[in-house]
């Protein structure tokens, strides 16, 4: 790194930003920043765009731009970039000398850069960019999951591997992951971890070292990873599924067997948060609400399923034979249900395919929760901002809850049981809920151990917005049954390991959090609070939201003092 590049992550280290909030202010890929801290000009497709970033991104560090890009062009290049040339429409004499001037000047640039190269011998071979194509670098991990499932067996073969890249500013010596499906005895079976080439040469790969404590899974790197290194993990483990409990709530019902299907999520070792100078964030798990957090990564996944077994996954999905294909990008899970019971039902709604996945005796509130569903997405779509895919499904499992995942959710049959038609229905508010979890926590990530409010309190807000646009004349009913029945109390910006029971933490954080959200309403007034959500949703987009970030998006829409009303709901 030389003094350009040093000069830029200094001023940014000073100021306390990471490379993702960098990102999420100026709309420059962190792999480029790095690229620039780190002088590695052969990353970029241009000279415009080296000077165009530098510019930017200096001025956002409060830095001289016209000195930076002084200093870029006094720095000695390490790389030949190809210089672009100016094509002249016609010469005059003058500016033929110019261009033979020029074309000289070029000969030699080009022959110091051979000379250049040729003295690092030992260097691999740099790509030679060219101005039209910038090569989409990864950023984000992406896992790719090979999953052979024994249906009636109740078990899965799973090879996941792993592509990371270090975009922290730290040096790592491990990955840690959360592994779920470890909170129980006997369900979860590591078998290796390897460093895998992706090479497909099947040479003997040396293990590696990890340790596995309860839900916490640390992978011992053989050599340190510098920032912006990667590398891809390969983990062998196999799946023995629990007996879910019909009563199961959260984490109960989302990972199981029951007589006629298969819940299949938070399953596979997912890596935990890195944290700027803290390092990886390591919860513990609990049975009450959602322990996990994850930043969005890219899922492939293939399952292969026996014949007569209707597999129900996230994303788009492509079958061959009992082969399901699954791809999902920029998502923060992927799950899955599979029954050899399974009917289903799929209706568009603008971009997105909704499909409902039901057994035979609730098949008419299997079609209702589809048409429930097509509305939430298009009710949200119209309140908040975009939903980034193109599918939405939701499986009907045995369990008493409902669980949202990226593009799919579980729901619980007794809600299809009790659901007594119509939009007057216990059914339909949970789906409501859940969907708009696709905006809160799907896009607009959260915390969901530490700040389970975020979401929580914006999902069960949601489906009372739900409501107000599109059944209005079920408002009353819908406050009534979801929140002043309860007559709830407590605290609502309280970690999840803060409560003991369901209905504790359901009263605290779910409905004093729909109230909280509708004092703030009311207090901003509709046009503040509508332009509010929005931008949360744009600003808060496939990052860790903090509540810190929420209220200040918020005040940038409204000078309204809150602070009675933090008082009211989040004093101690
Ligand atoms: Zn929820």
């Amino acid at each position: 790194m030389g003094r350009l590049g040093e000069t830029l992550r200094e001023a940014r280290k000073q100021k306390g930003w990471s490379l993702a909030q960098v990102e999420g202010a100026i709309r420059i890929r962190q792999q480029y920043l790095a690229a620039l801290e780190k002088e590695h000009f052969q990353e970029f497709a241009s000279e415009g765009q080296i000077r165009g970033f530098l510019r930017t991104y200096a001025l956002y560090l409060g830095l001289d731009p016209e000195e930076i890009l002084e200093c870029y062009d006094e720095e000695p290049r390490k790389v030949s970039r190809r210089p672009s040339i100016p094509r002249p429409r016609s010469l005059s004499p003058w500016s033929m000398m110019n261009v033979l001037i020029l074309v000289s000047i070029i000969v030699i640039v080009g022959i110091m850069g051979l000379y250049v190269a040729s003295r690092q011998v030992a260097s691999p071979p740099l790509p030679t960019p060219t101005p039209t194509e910038v090569p989409p670098a990864r950023t984000i991990p992406r896992y790719v999951l090979q999953v052979s499932l024994d249906y009636e067996g109740r078990s899965l073969e799973v090879s996941e591997r792993l592509d990371f890249v270090n975009l922290t500013d730290d040096t790592l010596e491990e990955l840690v992951f959360n592994v779920f499906p470890n909170h129980k005895e006997d369900v979860f079976l590591l078998k290796s971890v390897t460093l895998g080439e992706g090479g497909g040469e099947e040479e003997e790969v040396p293990e590696l070292e990890y340790a596995l404590s309860g839900t916490g899974l640390r992978v011992h790197l053989p050599t340190s990873l510098e920032p912006g290194d990667e590398l891809t993990l390969v983990l062998e483990f196999s799946l023995d599924l629990p007996r879910m409990s019909p009563y199961g709530q959260w984490g109960d019902g989302t990972l199981g067997y029951s007589d006629r299907a298969l819940a299949v999520g938070n399953w596979y070792p997912a890596l935990v948060p890195y944290r700027e100078g803290q390092g990886w964030y390591a919860f513990a798990y609990h049975a009450i609400g959602d322990p996990y957090v994850t930043e969005v990564a890219d899922h492939e996944v293939e399952i292969v399923a026996p014949s007569g077994v209707t597999v129900v996954g996230s994303g788009d999905e492509e079958r061959i034979g009992n082969r399901w294909r699954y791809t999902i990008s920029e998502a923060r899970s992927f799950a899955f249900t599979a029954s050899d019971q399974y009917l289903s039902a799929s209706e568009p709604a603008g971009h997105i395919t909704v499909s409902s996945y039901y057994f035979a005796a609730h098949e008419p509130a299997g079609v209702d929760a589809l048409m429930a569903a097509a509305e939430a997405l298009t009710t949200f779509e119209e309140l908040f901002g975009p939903y980034p895919y193109s599918t939405y499904r939701v499986a009907e499992v045995d369990f008493a809850g409902g669980m949202e995942f990226s593009a799919l959710c579980f729901l619980g049959d007794d809600w299809y049981g009790d659901h007594p038609g119509g939009y007057r229905s216990g059914m339909v508010s949970l789906l409501a809920h859940e969907v708009s979890h696709q905006w809160w926590y799907g896009v607009v990530g959260n915390d969901q151990v530490g700040e389970p409010w975020l979401d929580e309190a914006m999902a069960t807000y949601s489906s009372m917005l739900y409501y107000e646009r599109r059944h209005p004349e079920f408002v009353e009913w819908w406050w009534e049954t979801e929140v002043n029945k309860y007559r709830p109390l407590g605290q609502i910006d309280r970690p999840i390991y803060a409560f003991m029971d369901g209905r504790t933490y359901l009263n605290a954080v779910y409905r004093r959090g729909a109230l909280f959200i509708s004092d703030i309403r009311d207090r901003m007034g509709d046009e503040a609070f509508f332009a509010f959500l929005r931008d949360y949703y744009e600003s808060g987009g496939k990052q860790l939201s903090t509540a810190e970030d929420f209220f200040a998006i918020l005040y940038r829409h409204s000078e309204v003092d809150i602070s009675s009303l933090l008082e009211e709901y989040f004093g101690a």
